[in-house]
């Protein structure tokens, strides 16, 4: 069958390593990265229970020291408090600047490990054991780090590349289903702007991924390194090609004013960016770009994971036109689109405002 155990190099000087079940050979990665025996383990509330008690055992018996901080689950740990109790506790412990962090979590622990990681003395070594879906295939890739300000989310951040990505895809098992099925939301935005090949794999096995039981094992591991591989290869070209990155903002556009506007937490993430990317198709499809019948095929690919496709809720139309307004990606007043042409390929444009009100607005009911 196909391996479960597949290595993407990045150009920064890292791998990112899927491996099923790797969680289990963590002394080994570690070992062979050569850090002191001293680790200092960042999980959150959820996830400590069901892996620190087996990870914490190996390490010891492998003769690492672990150090384990428990962050609440949730959003609110990206924050100041936080950020600042972190470096409290690993002032106290006397870390030093070459022993390594070890982010466990989704997002939230990552992003802000990381940003720990990057500035405790200067920057130590960090590792990311990316455990959600949505940070397995994004969130841990591309050296983003950072946390929120109370003014808005990722203010305060910077750039910094970890020693190792390992991602273990059966972590994904204890996921809730509904943190699995967003995730679902930027691997289709990534057959869509980059691989069509990954966007029929996805539609032939959609009701075995939505199901998840039993885990398609192979096929989890080769969709997220396949995932892995492409944000690398946008990320490394970005450095040649300015602006390049920006496709991977498919979908965000609106799936960002939508959780603005309707206060984070209504929509998860994935969610929002689903239903983004049926506007995004719609505006390609009425500026001739897109036709219709792969809008079509988009739209059922994401329902078939159990992503909504629909707008149900209280927002107003005018209040989302105004959020993107107020957008970063907005380049002089306008903003750029990510559009589709076909599957696998996407521009980047400014749309008339017409266009884009009368979609929404349409879309929005
Ligand atoms: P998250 O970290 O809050 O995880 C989602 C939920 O799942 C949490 O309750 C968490 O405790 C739980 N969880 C995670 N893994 C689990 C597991 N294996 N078993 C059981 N429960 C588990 O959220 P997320 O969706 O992973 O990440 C969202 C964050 O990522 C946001 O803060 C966002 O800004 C950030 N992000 C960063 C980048 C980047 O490039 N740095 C990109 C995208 C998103
Ligand atoms: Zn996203």
């Amino acid at each position: 069958g196909a391996p479960l155990v597949r290595h993407v190099h990045v150009d920064a000087g890292y791998d990112a390593i899927v491996d099923w079940g790797g969680l289990e050979r963590l002394p080994g990665y570690l070992q062979q990265l050569q850090l002191p025996s001293r680790v200092f383990i960042v999980t959150d509330s959820n996830i400590h229970d069901i892996y620190i008690p087996s990870i914490t055992k190996n390490l010891i018996a492998a003769g690492f020291e672990p150090h384990i901080y428990i962050l609440p689950a949730g959003e609110g740990s990206k924050s100041q408090q936080q950020l600042f109790a972190l470096y409290d506790w690993l002032l106290e412990l006397h870390a030093e600047r070459r022993e390594a962090l070890i982010a466990l979590g989704g997002g939230v622990v990552g992003d802000l490990v990381g940003f720990v990681a990057a500035t405790y003395l200067r920057g130590v070594p960090l590792i990311q054991i990316p455990t959600s879906l949505l940070a397995q295939v994004d969130s841990a890739i591309g050296g983003k780090t950072g946390i929120n300000h109370p003014r808005g989310k990722n203010l305060i951040g910077s750039f910094y590349h970890p020693r190792l990505v390992l991602a273990d895809p059966s972590t994904l098992l204890s996921l809730p289903e509904r943190s699995r099925t967003e995730g679902w939301a930027e691997i289709v935005k990534y057959g869509i702007i980059l691989d069509a090949e990954l966007f029929a794999l996805l539609e032939a096995n959609a009701g075995a991924l939505r199901a998840f039981s039993p885990p398609p094992v192979a096929l989890l591991c080769q969709i997220i390194a396949r995932c892995i591989d492409l944000k690398v290869v946008v990320i490394e070209e970005d450095e040649r090609e300015q602006g390049r990155r920006a496709i991977l903002n498919y979908g965000h556009t609106f799936g960002h004013a939508l959780e603005n506007v309707s206060g984070y937490g209504e929509w998860l993430h994935g969610e929002a960016v689903s239903i983004g990317m049926v506007v995004a198709a719609t505006l390609a499809q009425e500026s001739g770009l897109f036709a219709a019948s792969a809008v079509e095929r988009q739209n059922h690919l994401l329902a078939a994971l159990g992503l909504p496709i629909e707008y149900a809720g209280t927002v107003h139309a005018q209040d989302i036109l105004a959020a993107m307004q107020l957008d970063k990606k907005v380049v002089g007043k306008r903003v750029r689109w990510i559009l589709p042409r076909q599957i696998g390929e996407v521009i980047s444009m400014p749309l008339p405002d017409e266009l884009v009100e009368r979609v929404i607005l349409t879309f929005m009911g």
